[in-house]
């Protein structure tokens, strides 16, 4: 099936910009008065609206009568949405001072979403994944990256990757599974943080590789989760059985983005607290970087990935949303993205950039997150006609159309 759609008054393609460092706007590719045409899911040709009509003469058209604005899909590569229960005691607590420690006292932090989640139903979390997905897909988000870790043993990490599988069902976005098992030592294993790293790597991954769950392993590297030292046994044994790796790094203490480089990460996540020495390391390695500011916000700290420096030192910066119960309870891709660019100075360029093929590079994505011929045809529209439009609203002004693989949701 072919579908012409337009006149858009501005595509922005993404197309031959770098994959690392710094981007300015005057390297964007803007066409103006354009039109698109797509062919079986994909980008198959762009061009003005008369002229593609008279060589698709068998195309459908759809008229767009109003300023628009499309870019790529957006690909949100962070989010713990398949889980059950709210954190918001935590959060009222947070607001009013208290610390990690007094909040897990009071039967809050991950724990607690561990408790919740694993009283849940497959089905059930599959629906609140695939409705928090849905959500997203409708502000422009056409790729997410779904982790599990609110389970914590075989069985119930077992559950949240199927009920992950089960949610892709019903959703129209590109749902992308990884496991997280390693997001904390459970309260309720009785061995050390290496036994459950070995019971994790020895009984779950191979039936999660068997399966086809996940491609992805994660591992939350922190004082209060994994040491780099406990990580690396448990990363070798991932990588040995095919599994990309990507990192929870350097958020409170510098620890993790090291061993992200040793393992050749495909990314390293978080990265707030990384020092001139970690920036630089990053910078020249393939490992995408990619920053999580909902997280700060979330969590009413003043830090944030050093994104300018990043970029400066050469860096593949990505921005994801981080969805989750606890810290990122916002998952507002647009809006944490829009808020970051103006405290970190990023021009537009790069944080389209952050939030199209470069975190296509941190799945290990490649057909998608430009506007160009045989890519997937997943796009957005927005209601103005300078592009600039969109970060000025600090992420009020949303998509009035989505389209993902093609078709408009
Ligand atoms: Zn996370």
């Amino acid at each position: 099936m072919q579908k012409i759609i337009g006149p858009i008054s501005q595509i922005i393609t993404m197309r031959d910009l770098d994959l690392h460092g710094a981007i300015t706007d005057d390297k964007l590719e803007i066409l103006h008065d354009i039109s698109i045409l797509i062919a079986d899911g994909k980008i198959s040709d762009i061009g003005n609206l008369d002229e593609l009509k008279k060589k698709n003469p068998q195309a459908e058209v759809e008229n767009i009568s109003q300023n628009s604005v499309l870019l790529p899909g957006f690909i949100d590569a962070h989010t713990h949405i398949c889980f059950a229960g709210s954190r918001a005691s935590d959060y009222a607590l947070r607001s009013i001072g208290k610390s990690y420690l007094e909040i897990a006292e009071n039967g809050g932090g991950i724990w607690s979403s561990v408790t919740k989640t694993r009283e849940e139903s497959l089905e059930k979390l599959a629906e609140l994944t695939s409705s928090r997905a849905s959500r997203h897909l409708s502000e422009g988000v056409t790729t997410i990256e779904v982790k599990s870790g609110y389970g914590l043993n075989v069985e119930q990490e077992l559950k949240i990757l199927r009920a992950i599988k089960l949610a892709q069902n019903s959703c129209a976005a590109n749902l992308v599974p990884t496991c997280l098992a390693a997001h904390m030592k459970p309260k309720d294993f009785a061995g050390s943080a290496e036994d459950y790293l070995k019971m994790i790597a020895d009984e779950l991954l191979p039936i999660v590789a068997h399966e086809g769950l996940a491609k992805r392993v994660d591992i939350f590297v922190e004082k209060t989760a994994f040491s780099e030292n406990e990580a690396r046994e448990y990363l070798a044994k991932a990588q040995k059985l095919g599994f990309e790796i990507t990192i929870h790094a350097d958020q409170f203490s510098v620890c993790g983005s090291k061993l992200a480089l040793e393992f050749n990460a495909i990314s390293a996540d978080h990265l707030e607290v990384s020092g001139d020495a970690e920036i630089t390391a990053l910078a020249r390695s393939n490992t995408v970087a990619v920053a999580l500011p909902n997280s700060s916000y979330g969590l009413g700290i003043y830090h944030m990935t050093k994104a300018r420096k990043l970029l400066d030192a050469g860096a593949i910066l990505a921005i994801a949303s981080d969805w989750n119960p606890g810290s990122a309870p916002m998952g507002d891709l647009l809006t944490g993205a829009a808020l970051f660019g103006i405290y970190e100075k990023l021009s537009a360029a790069e944080i389209f950039s952050a939030l199209t093929f470069r975190a296509a590079k941190a799945l290990n994505l490649n057909d998608r997150g430009r506007i160009e011929k045989n890519l997937l045809a997943d796009f957005q529209l927005y209601p103005t006609n300078d592009f600039r439009e969109i970060l000025y609203h600090q992420g009020k002004l949303k998509p009035f159309a989505v389209y993902k693989n093609g078709e408009k949701i």
